[in-house]
């Protein structure tokens, strides 16, 4: 072999390492009530490091699932083939209970074991996850309808992945999908234009198109139509009780940006047949219940995306060289890699907090049901806005390997958009925020409640607490400055959390940039001073941290 062929100052593949040994994970853990789950927590966390499970998710996005509209002699079937691989993962979520399985879980932490390991899994891939959440947040809108959950709560939460195409209630396990977005508006789904006709016999006919319907191969979909009564939620299952197909036409698969082992499709009803979950005209009131939970999700999943970020980006320069020195001895390097890991640690702790708040609000708390409500829209809002930026900077740290698919980068920062954008984009989810206020004005006491627990623990987040307040007193423009409200609403939450719960290092850096102002618009900003060893150390995968 000639000598140009051989290879220095490559980094070692970061593999069979423990996903879920985040110290800032665990301690959210064991904060919000779950310390019980830790060790199958681990056990997840071990398998999403494995060389296997990073090969089934490399494979299930590199080989995007493909549509069958037709069989051979042009019968309609409407299939979807995925890669095998896909199948392994939905199958490990689904056995771990990441899909509905806390609904069947009396024990107080389950729905925080389950944000945990979502958080776990979903670093192995994040196309799968959707279909995985969907199943979760569907039963609270089941719920509305009690004859149809006795049916179909307990095959949505079992722990069989059954895949394939039966009557839902002769399978062993079921998945959900949930079918709002029409062509002209998916945040404005009042305006949807499909229809639901009163059959006689207590079902509905559905007539119309969805633009966007993920996970077309569900075996349920909730899905809104405009009823006599008006825009009314249905369930729809694919497989009709007599066996025949319901008329559920896929038209199209997207071709997307990311999120590409997963299928979202163009649907049409086709005089499909549905049941109707809640009253004529409560539809939205009863799909929010759902849409509520996968708004978590899209936290949890931007907090996934940003700790793989840093555990990637930290381990890397853990072990490349440049200019003489390791890249985590560079100064500058470090900058980067302690404002990334704030960051990552900031979105896992009020993920952590919101799943407690759901855990707690689902057993009757309801100030915690205030604060989820109010919570929950703020962070849906600023976590996933933060997760792009993240992503590329995380990606840079790599330099040029970041930028090759191979690293497994790529994905990252083709993924880290969507969260902000479905279940609420961006400028809905923050004036989704101002509308919590609004309806609900306890939860903004509830909310202040919570940032006081802080009160008097660190002067920069008791000014940010206090200019909070001034910003809320004054409603003028309040559309306008939405953005800039709920972003100081965000700062200040997850600044108490760290403040009362995180490492000296992070909580300092974290009010020193994100709530002081002392730093610059980029990653990497941190004022001198900060004790960016602290920081990195923490974030650095365990198995880096042993060999360090
Ligand atoms: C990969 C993928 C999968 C999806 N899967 C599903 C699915 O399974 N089921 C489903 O129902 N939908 C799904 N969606 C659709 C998604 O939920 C919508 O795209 C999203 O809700 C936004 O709707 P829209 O695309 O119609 O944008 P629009 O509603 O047209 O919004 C466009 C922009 O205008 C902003 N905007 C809207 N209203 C206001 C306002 N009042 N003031 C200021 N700004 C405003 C929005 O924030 C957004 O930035 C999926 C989307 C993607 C990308």
């Amino acid at each position: 072999m000639p000598a140009t062929h051989q290879v220095t100052n490559q980094v070692p593949p970061l593999t069979g390492y423990d996903v879920a040994a985040d110290p800032a994970l665990l301690e959210g853990l064991r904060r919000e009530g779950a310390g019980w789950a830790e060790d199958e927590l681990r056990e997840l966390g071990r398998l999403a490091g494995g060389e296997q499970a990073q090969e089934w998710g490399r494979l299930a996005e590199r080989y995007p699932p493909v549509l069958r509209t037709h069989d051979r002699y042009g019968h309609r079937i409407d299939e979807v083939d995925f890669h095998p691989y896909w199948h392994d993962l939905m199958r490990v979520a689904v056995e771990h209970g990441l899909h509905a399985a806390p609904w069947a879980d009396g024990r107080p932490g389950a729905h925080v074991a389950r944000a945990a390991q979502n958080l776990v899994w979903g670093q192995v891939e994040p196309g799968h996850i959707c279909p995985i959440s969907m199943t979760y947040a569907a039963v609270p809108a089941l719920r509305v309808e009690p004859g149809l959950a006795a049916v179909y709560e307990p095959l949505l939460a079992a722990p069989v992945y059954d895949y394939g195409l039966r009557i839902p209630d002769t399978k062993r396990g079921l998945i959900a999908g949930m079918s709002m977005t029409e062509k002209q508006g998916g945040s404005d789904v009042r305006a949807n234009t499909t229809r639901a006709t009163p059959a006689g016999d207590g079902t509905y006919t559905i007539t119309g198109h969805k633009w966007f319907t993920s996970a077309p191969m569900s075996d349920l979909f909730l899905t809104l139509a405009q009823a006599p009564g008006g825009l009314t939620c249905f369930l729809l299952p694919r497989v009709l009780p007599d066996g025949s197909r319901n008329a559920i036409h896929l038209q199209r698969l997207k071709d997307k940006l990311g999120n590409r082992s997963n299928a979202s499709a163009e649907i049409e009803y086709d005089g499909a047949r549905g049941w109707r979950v809640g009253d004529e005209g409560r539809g939205v009131r009863t799909i929010i219940r759902m849409v509520n939970l996968t708004r978590l999700d899209c936290v949890i999943g931007s907090a996934a995306g940003m700790r793989l970020g840093v555990t990637q980006a930290v381990h890397h320069a853990s072990y490349r060289s440049a200019f003489g020195a390791r890249l985590i001895e560079q100064p500058l390097m470090t900058n980067v890699l302690a404002d990334l890991a704030v960051e990552a640690e900031a979105a896992v702790a009020v993920a952590m907090r919101l799943a407690g708040a759901v855990d707690r609000a689902v057993a009757g708390d309801e100030r915690e049901d205030l604060f989820r409500r109010i919570g929950l829209a703020v962070s849906k809002y600023w976590v996933c806005k933060r997760a792009p930026g993240h992503a590329a900077e995380a990606l840079e740290c790599l330099g040029g390997n970041g930028y090759v698919e191979e690293s497994g980068m790529p994905r990252l920062y083709r993924e880290a958009p969507l969260m902000s954008i479905w279940e609420g984009s961006g400028n809905v989810s923050a004036l989704d925020a101002l509308r919590a206020m609004a309806n609900q004005p306890e939860s903004v006491e509830v909310f202040f409640a919570e940032l006081d627990l802080a009160a008097g623990a660190d002067a920069r987040l008791n000014a940010a607490v206090a200019r909070l307040h001034k910003e809320l007193s004054d409603l003028e423009h309040v559309q306008f400055r939405a953005r800039r409200v709920v972003e100081s609403m965000a700062l200040a939450l997850q600044g108490s959390l760290l403040v009362r719960h995180g490492p000296a290092a992070v909580a300092d850096a974290f009010c020193a940039s994100r709530l002081d102002g002392d730093r610059g618009v980029a990653f990497g900003t941190l004022p001198a001073g900060t004790n960016t060893g602290a920081i990195v150390d923490r974030a650095r995968p365990a198995d880096a941290r042993e060999r360090a």
